[in-house]
């Protein structure tokens, strides 16, 4: 098989997003290939081997998993940062601890999900039992490629399913690496199987295989789209979509009170991972009393920022994840300008890797309702201010936007904090904080960042298992 044509279906050239160096090519993973695999899948989830073993057992080997990534945790976080461009110190400290915590919170919880007994009278039993669905299947993105591996390896394996894991085309490393440690931890062969293939091919594949009982995506609302369509089509497999956001960052008038601290939650809500996270607090709307002084600090801080090489621990902003995404990016910034934004950016500094796709973190004001940058999940280091008055206002333009996946609220005025939470649109509202909430709390958006299931916690059991009543007539 040649490796040398970019275009080729049957190839999966893996990058460095920071220098055009070329990390692997592998072969992609066929249609056919993805069907014989849930084939391998139902026969050993038909044989027992893991969907009937006792709970703890299931529990001691993914334990054993979360170990072996902690004894790996370098190399893991290494993976990641190489392939998607990552901030090497964001693995280190966010997605591979995340992972593993992941990993083990679910292993541990494998025993403790228990069935229910229905208020029948006297003549009847009617048990409620909860199940694996059988061959399962996960479709990643590269923005956190372990951590969105784990949040979905730890509940479908612990409830006893098998599972197809694709990882996006651009970071599958790690997911590989992952699966190889899942071996070693004593996960019987064809349990788990990682995929590595290219979306319209591998990922369709999945999405139709009539042998998929139920399939968990995390990416674009477009790619979301698709696999419902495609499900509805085949065989009505459970879908569950976690997509794509344009979070508001609300601050109220008393905002300025949290001082330094209100400052580095907004920075880090804009531009972890460079902006390309679901949840990125792309847009910050602020109360008109404070807008002056928050913008001033924002835009200094933001230009602060050490944009450079992801290898090295100090980078905070390392290059987005293509050239055709730093590209989408700045055309969505030049049309705002061009109709009249005021554009605020430091620039990029010299000596960054010269084939690295990097994009300078960058605020835009006075962009006009309804541009790209205003109503698009832009997915990179750029960030809206819009100014408010009343509460009203603020609520009205967190809400005007098709998504709904995270909102964070900064006010010391609890009936305040508490009536935006209830008022905004979105599946995790944090307040004073930026914030996902941890592994015990449901992850999951509204509107078009989010359908079938949440993420995390004792609530993602919903997308893995299913229930079955079995009524017994006693007498
Ligand atoms: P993407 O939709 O382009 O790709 C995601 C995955 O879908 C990849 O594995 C890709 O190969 C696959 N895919 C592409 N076409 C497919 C098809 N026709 N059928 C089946 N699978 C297909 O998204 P991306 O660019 O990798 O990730 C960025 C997006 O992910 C953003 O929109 C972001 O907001 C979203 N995201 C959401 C969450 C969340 O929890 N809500 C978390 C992380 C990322």
């Amino acid at each position: 098989m040649t490796v040398t044509d970019a275009t080729d279906e049957t190839v999966l050239r893996v990058t460095n997003p920071a220098t055009g160096e070329l990390l692997t090519a592998l072969p992609a993973v066929s249609a056919r290939q993805v069907a014989e695999a849930a084939e391998r899948a139902q026969r050993v989830f038909e044989s027992g081997s893991w969907s009937r073993l006792p709970p703890r057992e299931r529990a001691s080997v993914l334990l054993r998993l979360a170990d072996l990534m902690e004894r790996d945790a370098e190399a893991l976080a290494r993976l990641d940062s190489e392939d998607a461009g990552k901030p090497i110190t964001e693995c280190r400290t966010g997605d591979v601890p995340g992972a593993i915590e992941s990993i083990r919170w679910f292993a541990e919880a494998a025993d403790k999900l228990f069935g229910r007994l229905a208020p029948t009278g006297p003549d009847h039993l009617g048990l409620i039992s909860r199940e694996p669905v059988g061959v399962v299947a996960a479709i990643l993105p590269w923005n956190y490629p372990l951590a969105m591996a784990a949040w979905k390896v730890g509940p479908a394996l612990a409830a006893g399913n098998c599972l197809l894991l694709k990882p996006a085309e651009a970071t599958p490393r790690s997911a590989l690496h992952l699966a190889r440690l899942a071996t070693e931890a004593g996960l019987p062969e064809g349990v788990l199987t990682v995929l590595p293939g290219h979306g319209p091919v591998a990922g369709a594949a999945l999405a139709r295989d009539p042998l998929v009982g139920a399939l968990s995506f995390t990416g674009s609302t477009a790619t979301g789209r698709r696999i419902l369509t495609d499900a509805a089509q085949t065989n009505f497999k459970r879908v569950s979509l976690e997509m794509g956001g344009k979070s508001p960052q609300i601050l109220m008038a008393d905002a300025l009170g949290f001082g330094d601290e209100l400052i580095d939650n907004m920075i880090e809500a804009a531009f972890l991972t460079m902006g390309q996270n679901c949840t990125a607090g792309s847009r910050v709307l602020v109360h008109q009393d404070i807008a002056e002084e928050v913008l001033a600090r924002f835009v200094a801080a933001a230009k602060s920022l050490v944009v450079g090489d992801p290898c090295e621990p100090e980078t905070r902003i390392g290059p987005l994840i293509s050239h055709a995404a730093r590209d989408r990016v700045a055309a969505a910034v030049d049309a705002a300008a061009a109709a009249g934004a005021h554009i605020h950016t430091a620039g990029l500094p010299g000596g960054l890797p010269g084939a690295g796709a990097y994009y300078p973190p960058t605020v835009v004001t006075g962009a006009p309702v309804a541009s790209d940058v205003l109503t698009q999940e832009l997915f990179g280091p750029v960030v809206t201010v819009q100014t408010f008055t009343t509460e009203a206002e603020a609520i009205r333009l967190a809400n005007a936007t098709e998504y709904g996946l995270a909102a964070s609220v900064w006010t010391r005025d609890l009936d305040t904090a508490l009536r935006l939470s209830r008022d905004v649109q979105a599946g995790v509202v944090s307040v004073n904080a930026y914030s996902e909430g941890d592994i015990s709390t449901p992850f999951g958006g509204w509107k078009q960042s989010g359908f079938g299931g949440a993420e995390k916690s004792t609530a993602a059991f919903a997308q893995w298992t299913r229930e079955k009543t079995i009524w017994i007539r006693t007498r």
